[in-house]
């Protein structure tokens, strides 16, 4: 089969989909793939590099979308590139179509089928192809508030490790699941005073298991938020409710209570953000002030690591674009309940049920 990696078009977009692991074990299964000049280079991965495990280099990204059967990408597919999709191939990547009805219509017209990394579900009934990006916006989320806790970046000029004679930031986490218990876990590791709080006891059971002595878990209801906000320099949001927008669990008059500079890092941002004054920012500029309160609100995080973050999704995304090359997307999809869950739209048909629903189409 012929496989295409395109360089990324979106803007601030440096992961690629494919790493030179990736290209040797798919050209040492009779595969032939195509990269892109230059889609490495915003992770330091070089053409040679790519070429050394068998890869063929290729100038355009329309020469890429011409000759691969399958596309392997990470960002859903950009205006600028649906003119390239084109009927009988099959394009493995991030959609989220609920997000975006132009590119929904865009999809069904070209006739692909589409393959969406956030709906591959594994045995277990977890998502597999989002825990990496969690884990690097966890642990990213308290580098980043460390940074803007410096005065230069407005903040309240605190280091969270504090030194002999001084004691440490207080840090609380709002939601213990992936990207909560990754920041808890480096910020304790800084020396943090840590305070992580979920409405799910068995995992905060958990968390108080594993986490080292100064991480204290807390039941999130409003009055212990609030005890928590007073006490914190930095604040992550960190909540989900699968397929719902995360609730505002921090109100516009409790930044008040907060010390003034605090920071907080709304990761949940790209799902409306659990702070009610939370708005959607871009690496570009990443933070605002509201009530004297520093806010960050990055819709992708992981994107700032790009080499990370490539390693981290291709670690998890090699195994399926396997499976879809060496037993053709048909069959692949038949055998494996992970990747049919994957499958949102089929040669130009919606298939998955949350797609339909939001643009009210048949499924
Ligand atoms: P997860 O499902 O692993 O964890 C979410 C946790 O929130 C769960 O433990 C759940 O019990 C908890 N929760 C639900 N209601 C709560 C409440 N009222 N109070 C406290 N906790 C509550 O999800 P995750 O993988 O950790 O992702 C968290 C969010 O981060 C998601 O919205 C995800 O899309 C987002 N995310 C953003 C970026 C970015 O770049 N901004 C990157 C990765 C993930």
């Amino acid at each position: 089969m012929i496989v295409g990696v395109p360089k990324e078009v979106k803007q601030d977009e440096y992961r690629v989909a494919m790493v030179p692991a990736g290209v040797e074990e798919l050209t040492r299964a009779g595969h032939t793939v195509l990269i892109q000049s230059g889609a490495g280079s915003g992770s330091g991965i070089s053409d040679e590099q790519y070429i050394a495990t068998g890869a063929e280099i290729v100038a355009s990204d329309a020469d890429v979308w011409k000759r691969a059967e399958l596309i392997v990408k990470v960002k859903e597919p950009m205006r600028a590139e649906w003119e390239h999709m084109r009927s009988g191939q099959t394009v493995f990547t991030y959609f989220h179509f609920a997000a975006d009805k132009h590119l929904t219509e865009a999809v069904i017209k070209s006739g692909i089928t589409a393959i969406a990394y956030e709906t591959i579900k594994d045995t277990k009934g977890t998502l597999p192809l989002l825990t990496p990006m969690s884990e690097v916006a966890g642990r990213m989320s308290i580098q980043e508030g460390a940074k803007y806790l410096e005065r230069p970046f407005d903040g309240r000029g605190i280091l969270l490790a504090g030194v002999p004679g001084v004691p440490p930031a207080t840090v609380s986490v709002i939601g213990a699941g992936i990207v909560g218990a990754n920041a808890a876990r480096v910020a304790a590791g800084l020396g943090a005073n840590v305070f992580i709080l979920d409405v799910n006891l068995d995992r905060l059971r958990y968390i108080d298991d594993v986490m080292p002595q100064n991480v204290t878990t807390v039941f999130s209801n409003r009055l212990n938020i609030i005890d928590c906000l007073q006490q914190s320099d930095l604040v992550i949001g960190a909540v989900l409710i699968p397929g719902a927008k995360a609730p505002h669990l921090v109100r516009r008059e409790d930044l008040k209570k907060m010390p003034p500079r605090a920071v907080v890092i709304d990761v949940a941002i790209d799902q409306g953000g659990c702070f009610e004054t939370s708005l959607p920012t871009t690496h570009a500029k990443p933070t605002y002030i509201v009530d004297d309160i520093v806010h960050y609100c990055v819709t992708n995080m992981p994107g700032a690591v790009g080499r990370t973050s490539t390693y981290a999704l291709t670690n998890v995304t090699l195994p399926y674009a396997l499976q879809l090359a060496n037993k053709g997307p048909e069959r692949a999809v038949k055998e494996s309940a992970a990747l049919l869950a994957g499958v949102n739209i089929k040669a130009g048909q919606v298939t998955n049920a949350a797609v339909a629903e939001t643009f009210g189409l048949e499924c």
